[in-house]
């Protein structure tokens, strides 16, 4: 399995560049996510990295070779849609077996002698020989689509064509598994599913994988590591636990998880603690800062709602609940706190009393959970 690293990589259509200095170095066997919102330059990225896009400026290679210049069926990629790509008139066997039975007619010069491809495959000579028939069926036994192999493709549900295009792509042995926005046709339930499908195959086979997606809650439960993209740039890169712990900019800490993002200024230390001005209130942070504005982000479950009985915190804030969304295992409030709403996300646990509009709270928070940007 080959590392990928794009360097430098830039693509400019029609003068408008979608994609600027974009670099990568993904490791042998990461399960490597692009996130960021529509339009950023993710799937612009993917195709250079397969091939179907030339790079205006920039190298991308596998391992140590490089990719420019070479056809996509040169690089050693498979690929993954959103929209499954499937021969739809084909049955799943002769979807999967496809591009092996293409490459072994290549290999065996018989395109040279006939000529005609698309007689080729209806002719006697594209009958599969033992050996892909096997990789053919071992593949689908794995992605547990053995009783489907005479089915039409149409014919089958989104989950499972999905899985027909995982087969398809990894019967072919590549390098490196590109998926581009592969779940997003499918309903909630199944996209749970199809993750740790995807996530288990990935880690059996070890096989580098990058993957593209908008929706933040995949990236982080998927990947190992996440590149966060917006406006055909790389923000951040780092472990999903980094990127919601560490966000690098108020953008990141609202696109990866949900964030209160409070507009502050630091005015002075004190023990340690940074003090931070915001409207007539002030927080405390571990977080060192010079005397300067700042974005205090705090996420939703490090917003204590306090009772009789919790801990003192370092801070605390007088606030009135203005929503409550009950949400099973967890109950959001909205809180006003002076000038500003704050979002809570509070266990919740069998029995436990919901708090209603307008009624009053105190609010703790750890100076450990308060960050500054
Ligand atoms: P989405 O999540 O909606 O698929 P994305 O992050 O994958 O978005 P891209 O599809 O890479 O974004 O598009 C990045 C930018 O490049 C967009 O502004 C898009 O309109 C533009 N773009 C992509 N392909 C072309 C093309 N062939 N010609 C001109 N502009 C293009």
């Amino acid at each position: 399995m080959g590392s990928v690293v794009v360097e430098q990589l830039t693509k400019d259509f029609s003068g408008v560049t979608v994609l600027q200095n974009i670099n990568l170095n993904i490791q042998e066997g990461e399960f490597f996510a692009l996130l960021g919102p529509s339009g950023c330059g993710k799937t612009t990225t993917m195709r250079c990295i397969a091939g179907f896009e030339k790079p205006t400026k920039g190298v991308i290679k596998i391992g140590d070779k490089n990719l420019n210049g070479l056809a996509p069926n040169e690089r050693n990629c498979g690929m993954v849609f959103q929209s499954y790509a499937l021969f739809p008139h084909m049955n799943v066997f002769d979807n999967v077996a496809y591009s092996l039975n293409i490459k072994r007619l290549k290999e065996s010069n018989i395109f040279r002698k006939i000529g005609v491809y698309t007689r080729m495959i209806n002719s006697k000579l594209a009958k599969y020989p033992k050996d892909i028939e096997k990789k053919v069926m071992d593949i689908l036994e794995y992605v547990e689509l053995t009783d489907h192999a005479k089915k039409l493709t149409s014919a089958l549900s989104g989950g499972q064509q999905q899985r027909v295009a995982l087969a398809r792509a990894l019967v072919m042995e590549p390098e490196v598994l590109l998926m581009d926005e592969p779940l997003s046709n499918l309903d909630q339930k199944l996209r749970h599913t199809m993750r740790n499908t995807i996530r288990q195959i990935q880690q059996d086979l070890k096989i580098t994988t990058i993957f593209v997606t908008h929706d933040q809650e995949e990236a982080m439960s998927m990947a190992d590591r996440v590149a966060v993209m917006k406006d055909g740039e790389i923000l951040q890169i780092g472990t999903p636990t980094d990127l919601y712990s560490n966000p690098k900019s108020p953008f990141i800490a609202d696109f990866v998880g949900t964030s209160n993002i409070i507009p502050g200024k630091v005015i002075d230390q004190e023990n340690g603690l940074s003090v931070v001005q915001i409207g007539n209130q002030t927080v405390k942070s571990v977080a060192t800062a010079d005397k300067q504005e700042v974005q205090v982000i705090i996420r939703p479950e490090n917003i204590n709602v306090l009772n009789e009985n919790s801990m003192e915190y370092d801070n605390s804030f007088d606030g009135e609940i203005l929503f409550s969304t009950y949400l099973g295992s967890t109950v959001r409030y909205d809180i006003k706190v002076g000038d500003y709403t704050l979002t809570a996300d509070t266990t919740y646990e069998s029995g436990n009393h919901i708090l209603k509009s307008g009624a009053s709270v105190k609010l703790g928070v750890s100076p450990e959970r308060v960050l500054l940007i």
